[in-house]
């Protein structure tokens, strides 16, 4: 199958490069040019398991292609993804100018039936507006379906969510474009994974509805573990028992510094907004976005505890293990170890950091950040460290050698990684999230 990709980013690139490897042709478009010359040089512009590799083996064998010119895909293909960014307004609304600006390019290039399918998360209507715009750009007669196919994969592990995707959903408006797009993803279907067909609308809130979901799971075990804190009760103990009724099951109920990454705060943020145009006020969701802007805040509230206030923070030095919004991605975007540097500099406090990926995308933000390349090295001469994400490196590191270079013993652990008996054996003052003391 010939296939065009409109936006080559995290979502873009990942479907190109899947795709690509069960033999379909197809041809990745971007408007930035910097970014297509440097995947036409073989180099994936971001950090993702695995996808360097699977970009190589595609593009020497001749089935991924990289351009700026729509023409180069557009007129050749049975299925066009949209895989552009959709991020948040100011004022809470999703921006659709890059939706808007591909569907025009798209419109005026569609020659003969085709398959639109958006990737991109945006509110319900947006594919009717899709529809719309291709229409008014088309010449008559060219006939055409939009079809909504949103995203599930998680950054870290995008690759395997695509070719063992736990489901595919379609939504479509007539039976037409199924068989074209059926055959595109039987090759990832093989253990009878779920294949879901609805209308349009209901696709599109699916997308919105899934991460909210996951996003109220975490605000929620927030809002519990500082509850634990207040009574005297353990989070992980709590975790772990309502974990285990598979009625509610164990993931995505770990307590920490909240949600960040470029989805499931927008998504809380989008669902919200398309809520209140349409008069009706989620208010579970108005306390989980609430809950997550505050969790970093809590983290600094122990720091300036811990040294007795924001007036004697002046002057020392801290170090963040971690600057991603999660392990295993270079991704910084709505990362707390944002929100957590910024503070800590307006508290004049000297910043070291360290992370495996995500230095690069951190220094265009913060240049006055001091980076290291070795976590160990990022500890020398620090008051305390603070971990930001959840990197296996930082899991079980060597405590003795970590004391041996800091200051003062200190930890403020944003992820929950260490046993409070090791820090006690080697007498590290220990803070996190959802336990007494
Ligand atoms: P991204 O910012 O990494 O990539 C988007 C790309 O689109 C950029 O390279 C940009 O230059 C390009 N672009 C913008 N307008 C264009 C145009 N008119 N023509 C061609 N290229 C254009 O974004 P992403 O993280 O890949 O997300 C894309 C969409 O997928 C968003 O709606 C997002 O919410 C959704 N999504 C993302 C994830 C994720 O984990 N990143 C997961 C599921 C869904």
């Amino acid at each position: 199958m010939k296939i065009a990709i409109v936006g080559t980013g995290y979502v873009g690139l990942v479907t190109g490069a899947c795709l690509a490897d069960t033999a379909n042709h197809v041809t990745c478009i971007d408007i930035d040019k910097k970014k297509v010359d440097l995947l036409k040089d073989g180099k994936v512009p971001f950090y993702e398991p695995g996808l360097d590799e699977l970009v190589k083996k595609n593009v020497v064998e001749q089935r991924l292609f990289f351009t700026t010119s729509y023409d180069e895909a557009i007129p050749e293909a049975d299925i066009t993804f949209i895989a552009v960014n959709t991020p948040p307004r100011d004022d809470g609304h999703v921006n659709l100018d890059f939706v808007q600006n591909a569907a025009r390019a798209i419109g005026k290039r569609l020659k003969r039936y085709q398959v639109i399918a958006m990737k991109s998360t945006a509110p319900v209507g947006t594919c009717e507006l899709v529809r719309n715009i291709i229409l008014q750009e088309t010449s008559q007669n060219v006939d055409f379906d939009v079809i909504s196919n949103p995203e599930f994969l998680k950054e870290g592990a995008a690759i395997d969510d695509f070719l063992r995707p736990n489901r595919v959903i379609i939504g479509l408006a007539s039976e037409r474009p199924l068989k074209l797009i059926k055959d595109l993803y039987i090759p990832f279907m093989r253990r009878g994974e779920r294949f879901i067909v609805m209308d349009i609308r209901s696709t599109e809130l699916t997308k919105y509805v899934a991460n909210a979901m996951l996003a109220t799971r975490i605000s929620f075990m927030n809002e519990i573990s500082n509850l634990c804190e207040k009574i005297g009760a353990n989070i992980d103990y709590v975790r772990r028992g309502i974990g285990s009724d598979p009625r509610i099951g164990p993931d995505f109920l770990y307590p920490g510094l909240g949600y960040g990454g470029s989805c499931l705060p927008k998504d809380v943020k989008g669902l919200i907004q398309f809520g209140l145009e349409n008069n009706q006020t989620l208010k579970i969701l108005q306390a989980v976005h609430e809950i997550n802007q505050r969790q970093p805040g809590r983290l600094i509230d122990k720091i300036i505890n811990h040294f007795d206030g924001k007036d004697k923070l002046k002057g020392l030095q801290f170090t963040l293990w971690g600057l991603a919004f999660k392990a295993k991605t270079d991704d910084i975007r709505e990362a707390p170890a944002q929100f957590i540097i910024q503070t800590l500099l307006d508290h004049d406090v000297r910043v070291q950091a360290f992370d495996p990926v995500a230095e690069e995308n951190m220094k265009a933000v913060f240049a006055q950040v001091n980076y290291h390349d070795n976590a160990y090295n990022a500890l020398v001469g620090s008051h305390a460290l603070i971990i930001a994400t959840e990197w296996n490196d930082f899991r079980n590191p060597d405590f003795q050698r970590m004391k041996n270079v800091m200051k003062s013993p200190v930890i403020f652990d944003g992820r929950n990684l260490y046993n409070v008996e090791k820090m006690r054996e080697f007498n590290f003052s220990y803070y996190r999230f959802g336990y007494a003391s």
